[in-house]
């Protein structure tokens, strides 16, 4: 059975691209709402002026859902997120961890998830909307429950950190994913 999921997409960006993207992967309907603010109370400056990217995703999980089962929010603004270790600990060292520079954030599986252009940029604009198409996909891939992947060449490989990775992986996911979500 086919099963139609909707999506709606906060256009902080004006990358129509992106909307078009998600329904090639998934099965999905997307749906663009207005630009909204970032939440204020998701501010934090411990290097540099970022959001954090679990607040965000926290406040998307409140809003309503009435014929929308996702949140997929869309920033150029810096995101950040505490990065933990196996144990849940804070990563060492701590200052580099506590307040940790990211693509994009998803629960996996979740109702929400966030990417940020800021981390993506890339003077050839085609590279930068590559970029911003994969964490799209990888993100919201781990929504509907997709964990990561061991195959590099899939988009929904580890970034473990480094926007090379991101740039090795194809704008596709490998057979083992396709089947997990089919
Ligand atoms: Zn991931
Ligand atoms: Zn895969």
């Amino acid at each position: 059975m086919l099963v139609f999921r909707r999506i709606k997409v906060f256009q902080n960006l004006r990358q129509i691209h992106l909307r078009i993207q998600l329904p090639l992967f998934y099965k999905v309907k997307t749906v663009i709402l207005p630009e909204v603010e970032l939440p204020k109370s998701a501010f934090i400056q411990v290097k540099s002026a970022r959001f954090r990217a679990d607040s965000i995703i926290r406040i998307q999980n409140r809003i309503e859902f009435d014929t929308i089962d996702y949140i997929l929010g869309l920033t150029q603004r810096d995101i950040s997120t505490t990065k933990k270790d196996k144990d849940g600990n804070t990563k060492t060292p701590k200052y580099k961890y506590e307040d940790w520079g990211i693509m994009g954030l998803a629960y996996c599986p979740g109702k929400s998830c966030i990417v940020s252009s800021f981390r993506l940029q890339h003077k050839n604009s085609a590279i930068y909307l590559d970029r911003l198409k994969k964490v799209t996909v990888h993100e919201f891939g781990h929504n509907l429950g997709l964990p990561h992947c061991p195959n590099k060449k899939c988009v929904m490989t580890d970034a473990v950190e480094s926007i090379a990775t991101i740039d090795h992986a194809t704008l596709a996911l490998c057979e083992v994913c396709q089947s997990k979500i089919n």
